[in-house]
């Protein structure tokens, strides 16, 4: 395992920590239309799984990741995304996904926020200790055999005889197969994989450890949170009392990230109790959307495998894609796997929507606060 800079370094060490156990796809018939009727089946199958699996995998390698598996609040901003959200959910539970509608002094109790009236729990969904789990999985992958390096950028890959030659600055292997899982960080390293994905920055703020009675303001049962707005809002309670706030933000022109204002300010609106604690904390990291909102698994070239578009739900699903990687390397069949196998295609506009990046952020945001009005 060759990774540019260390374990848990990308999207994986440093993300919100939610297990939400369903792929960004709003109707069953959206994604059968993407992907198939045969297809269709198996994904939906495997992402409503997909927190399952996670916390199966942890238990099973015995990670201290300090995972919790206290159910997902999926909160409506307005009563437009309610009226989808239901129709969404009540179309997915025909499907298995055990979504329930939480409503008014009952979601309030849970959520102890003012700035919501209804939602969707899902039961199945948790939290865990994104750093902590990437490196439980990499403790885990050493005891199996594999040797990881770090600060190994793999700079070419090419082709000799049967094997690839994959050459980073301290160093070649010759390998039989090669697998890319670089998704939000994916370079030019396999011809035109970059460009099938749009990078997008979410950013977080966290405390230090609050007290007992100030972490008890929020979501006393320990649910994660987010919600449906277009700049999505996630929270939940971080190991020993922290609280962790999370949304979208953008890249500056000249560098680091920005957004961090948003985050305070909502906040203040969602749980105001905690407008006046110091959040400490600020960082973020890249994701990879795709066009249809649907994972891609990619065979570019005889023995190179790739596996990256988790449009932020990449806790779960990565890890569903890391298990399919290896069963396809092992011999699976196509007619054994959930995703397709899909050409690398190019993401309409990318160029230009990197480019308007803030911009258009500011613009979602502007449209959602309306709606919240
Ligand atoms: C701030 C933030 C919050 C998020 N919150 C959530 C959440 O709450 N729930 C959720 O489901 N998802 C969330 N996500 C998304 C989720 O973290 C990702 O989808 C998932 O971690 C992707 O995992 P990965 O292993 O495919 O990629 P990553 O973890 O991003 O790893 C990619 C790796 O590729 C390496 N790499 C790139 N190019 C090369 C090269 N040429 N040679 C060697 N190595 C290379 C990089 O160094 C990096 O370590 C969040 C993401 C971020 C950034």
């Amino acid at each position: 395992m060759l990774d540019a800079k260390d374990v848990g370094w990308g999207a994986s060490g440093r993300n919100g920590g939610q297990v939400n156990p369903m792929l960004p796809v709003e109707r069953p018939e959206h994604l059968r239309k993407a992907v198939g009727d045969v297809y269709f089946e198996r994904l939906a199958e495997v992402s409503l799984n997909s927190a399952e699996e996670l916390f199966e995998l942890v238990r099973r390698y015995g990670i201290a990741c300090d995972a919790r598996q206290n159910g997902w609040l999926r909160v409506d901003h307005c009563p437009a995304a309610r009226d989808t959200a239901r129709k969404a959910a009540k179309a997915w539970n025909a499907f298995g996904a055990g979504f329930e509608f939480v409503d008014g002094a009952e979601l309030r109790r849970r959520t102890r926020s003012p700035a919501y009236d209804t939602g969707v729990l899902s039961a199945k969904g948790g939290a865990i200790q994104p750093l902590s789990l990437a490196r439980g999985l990499a403790d885990a992958a050493r005891k199996a055999g594999a040797r990881i390096f770090r600060n190994a950028p793999v700079s070419t890959a090419e082709r000799t005889g049967s094997r690839w030659k994959l050459s980073t600055d301290r160093g070649q292997i010759l390998a039989q197969s090669v697998v890319l899982a670089t998704n939000g960080y994916t370079d030019g390293l396999i011809p035109g994989l970059a460009r099938s994905i749009l990078p997008v920055y979410p950013i977080q703020i966290a405390t230090d450890a609050l007290s007992d009675e100030e972490i008890g303001t929020i979501l006393p049962e320990g649910h994660t949170i987010s919600d449906t707005k277009r700049m999505i809002m996630y929270a939940r309670r971080g190991p020993g009392n922290q609280a962790v706030f999370g949304g979208i933000g953008f890249r500056r022109p000249f560098g680091g990230l920005g957004g961090r204002r948003w985050l305070l300010q909502d906040v203040a609106r969602i749980f105001p109790s905690l407008r006046r604690v110091a959040w400490r904390y600020f960082w973020g990291g890249r994701i990879a959307l795709t066009a249809d909102r649907i994972p891609h698994l990619h065979e570019p070239a005889p023995g190179v495998i790739a596996g990256l578009g988790y449009n932020g739900r990449g806790v779960a699903m990565s890890l569903v894609m890391g298990r399919v990687l290896a069963e396809r390397l092992l011999g699976a069949g196509l007619e054994t796997l959930p995703f397709p196998i899909s050409p690398i295609r190019p993401f309409a506009f990318r160029g230009t929507q990197r480019a308007g990046s803030s911009l258009a952020m500011s613009w979602m945001r502007m449209r959602d606060t309306l709606e919240m009005r």
